[in-house]
């Protein structure tokens, strides 16, 4: 998808630190990090919100949910983190690519 920052992410026109990445999904540091660890975790496929969701797209996503539970304790987060996914211009989403926030590393203030 043209202009669209984590498709360029994906393609290697934009650098990243990532933390893992498979056929299906790629996880990386957020680039402005709002907690001590702050990682995103995003499918290849482009679609903004779970609005677009299909049983392709959510069987991707079931393994992302997966994964991350698998990788959490080897990424700074066996303490427990949150896993939070914005969905549209009011819930804050800026960029309309799904991707599920990633946030621990530290104890953290629940609010909306
Ligand atoms: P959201 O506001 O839920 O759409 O989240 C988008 C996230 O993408 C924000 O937390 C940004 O800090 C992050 N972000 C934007 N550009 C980059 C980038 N080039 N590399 C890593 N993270 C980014
Ligand atoms: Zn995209």
């Amino acid at each position: 998808m043209e202009n669209c920052i984590f498709c360029k992410i994906l393609a290697g026109e934009i650098p990243s630190s990532k933390v893992y990445e498979d056929d299906e999904i790629l996880i990386f540091k957020d680039i402005n990090p709002i907690a001590r660890v702050h990682l995103l975790c995003i499918p290849k496929e482009h679609y903004a919100t779970v609005a677009q969701l299909d049983p392709a797209r959510s069987a991707v996503l079931g393994r992302a949910f997966e994964k991350i539970g698998r990788l959490a304790p080897t990424l700074g987060l066996a303490d427990g983190y949150r896993l939070v996914m914005n969905q549209g211009e009011s819930a804050g989403q800026t960029v309309h690519h799904l991707h599920i926030h990633i946030l621990g590393g530290e104890p953290l203030p629940w609010g909306k």
